[in-house]
């Protein structure tokens, strides 16, 4: 899963709104006009049937996840632990308002809210959002950034996995202090002190260097890092090929590359328990899109519906094959598929994330592979269908209020997560696709995950996977898919790629606007998903950030006499805008 230059850097120009800084605690009040609109969910799996030694490594990734939780919520707001500390201290003069606000931290994973309208705004005495977060010199711009990265060939300044800091004698100092109090770093991370001590000599304010995750976080990882050890000794008698990936994945953190874990997680044969342990998902950098955000899921296998999707999903490399490019690629076949309950999501991962491919690393991916982790007690949630099924008959002509079920949702989501497997993954030049089309190179990706999964619907249909229902419901839910409850901002990679899907639609025949409702035209409907999803894959191969983004400029329009109805209507029959999810496993979570 995975970002505009043109466009993204005009949108976040046009967007002051969402920078004003705020001065005070939102009243109760305040508060109450999102938590109206919040729907609260528990997950809570059965954990019987685990045996002792599961339990106590399970307790250690819980532990490792909050600590996860931490390096998250300091990475998106500089303030954000701090903000944490503003409301314990509240709850003493004021606990109801600190209670209310403590919802909003635990909905918004930080001290930014999300308005109804879409707008951003700190809901407590914090600075605004930044687009580059806590991963970027705070007050540095995008066109400074590229003017150095223009005279300086810095690779590291990019990478996934690193944090920018001007090049002052403070932070060089800072640093290598960091650095010598962590021997192993040193031997782990050649040339880093090095550089350290270039800068040191030579500092240039108004210049930058990079530094390892590891070594920016190093004093949450180092508990992060002994947790999953413990758990890996723990679980080793049930369960050797799990135990093996934590204890890799727990140096992948202090080596920073994960390539050792990723090899251990996507090949080993794990019996019930499994964990997404690491920074993978780049959506929080508003920036550039290529710095990836720490996130934990402790997850729980269904090994018998697990088994039964993976003999289901026969012959990828045939759907590969009839995908509407040339350079198709040899996809492995043995796809690791599982379908997990979620027993605590943290930091990235929180919320209600329904699936999950990984790792996004492309080289990783192609000596590896990837797996994909199917979110069952959220893909199934009744509570979460309510709104879904009440937003699908607003927007829709009555002959399609039927057409939608639950059972589309999970396989459209399985076909979105494999199609992440399929079509371009390196441009014409061999580069990858974060590199060549930076910010917009998650919406291309999601784009074409939700595209395929239709494309080869069909194909699945005649190979007797779908039946007829099955297929007209899988199409329900793509269009479902596309709607909209509010106009999408553009740094929102998801939702602008769905509204691109929508308008093309309606362009292609396949989807009409006609007395406030849409009406699906099936005859139209697989060459309108087969046509865009040429044109995202040769958006792709090309790699031509300026293409990508005359692309998103001409298809994510927003027309308030059509897109403002939908959404108007919709947000009329939805009773909630945002979700709260609580984990049985983590008691806290059911305090704030
Ligand atoms: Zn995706």
């Amino acid at each position: 899963m995975k970002k505009a230059s043109l466009v993204m850097s005009i949108a976040l120009l046009a967007v002051p709104a969402a920078a004003v800084a705020s001065s005070h605690y939102w009243s109760e009040d305040e508060a109450a006009v999102i938590l109206d609109k919040t729907i609260e969910l528990e997950l809570a799996p059965s954990l019987e049937g685990l045996a002792e030694g599961e339990r106590i490594a399970l307790s250690h990734l819980l532990e490792a996840g909050r600590l996860m939780h931490e390096l998250y919520l300091d990475q998106t707001h500089h303030q954000a632990l701090d903000a944490r500390k503003m409301l314990e201290a509240l709850a003493t003069r004021e606990p109801q308002q600190a209670e209310a606000l403590g919802k909003l931290f635990h909905v918004f994973k930080g001290p930014i809210a999300t308005r109804p309208d879409n707008t951003r705004t700190p809901f407590l005495p914090v600075d605004a959002l930044r687009p580059g977060k806590n991963v970027y010199p705070l007050d540095a711009t995008r066109a400074e950034l590229d003017a150095w990265r223009n005279r300086h060939d810095d690779g590291a300044l990019l990478d996934p996995m690193t944090v920018v800091r001007r090049a002052t004698t403070a932070n060089a100092r800072a640093d290598l202090a960091l650095l010598f109090s962590h021997p192993l770093l040193e031997s782990l991370h050649p040339g880093l002190r090095e550089e350290l001590e270039t800068t040191l000599k030579t500092p240039q304010p108004q210049g930058f260097y990079a530094i390892p995750y590891a070594l920016a976080y190093i004093e949450r990882l180092m508990p992060v890092y002994r947790h999953l050890l413990a758990a890996s000794e723990a679980v080793r008698p049930h369960d050797a090929d799990f135990a093996d990936y934590l204890a890799l994945r727990a140096r992948d953190l202090l080596a920073n590359d994960y390539e050792a874990g990723d090899a251990a997680w996507v090949s080993g044969s794990f019996s019930r328990l499994n964990a997404q342990i690491g920074s993978y998902e780049t959506y929080d950098d508003e920036l550039y899109g290529v710095k990836s955000f720490f996130s934990a899921s402790v997850l729980l296998k269904d090994v018998e519906q697990s088994a039964a999707l993976a003999r289901a999903i026969a012959d990828i490399q045939a759907l590969e094959n009839s995908l509407p490019y040339s350079r198709h690629k040899k996809v492995r076949t043995d796809i690791p598929v599982g379908v997990y309950d979620v027993i605590a999501d943290f930091g990235q991962a929180r919320g209600t994330n329904t699936a999950s491919i990984l790792p996004n690393d492309a080289d990783h991916a192609r000596k590896y592979g990837r797996i994909i982790l199917m979110r069952r007690n959220i893909l199934t949630s009744e509570e979460l269908f309510r709104d879904t099924r009440a937003a699908w008959q607003a927007a829709l002509a009555p002959a399609f209020h039927q057409h939608l079920d639950m059972e589309a949702g999970f396989q459209r989501t399985l076909w979105h997560e494999i199609g992440h497997y399929l079509g371009v993954d390196r441009d014409e030049r061999g580069r990858t696709l974060d590199v060549a089309l930076q910010e917009y190179s998650d919406l291309y990706e999601e784009m074409k995950a939700d595209l395929v999964a239709l494309y080869v619907a069909p194909e699945l249909r005649k190979s007797g996977y779908y039946d007829d229902a099955g297929l007209r419901a899988l199409y329900a839910d793509g269009i479902r898919r596309t709607l909209q409850q509010v106009k999408p901002r553009r740094d929102q990679p998801y939702q602008t790629m769905q509204l691109m899907q929508m308008n093309w639609f309606l362009d292609k025949g396949a989807l009409r606007f006609a007395n406030g409702k849409l009406v699906i035209n099936h005859d139209r409907y697989h060459d309108a998903v087969a046509s865009l999803l040429r044109e995202v894959l040769a958006i792709q191969s090309a790699g031509d950030p300026r293409r990508a983004a005359a692309f998103v400029e001409r298809w994510a329009r927003w027309d308030e006499n059509l897109h403002g109805v939908i959404a108007a209507s919709i947000r009329d029959a939805v009773r909630y805008r945002y979700r709260l999810v609580r984990y049985a496993a983590l008691p806290e979570t059911g305090r704030d």
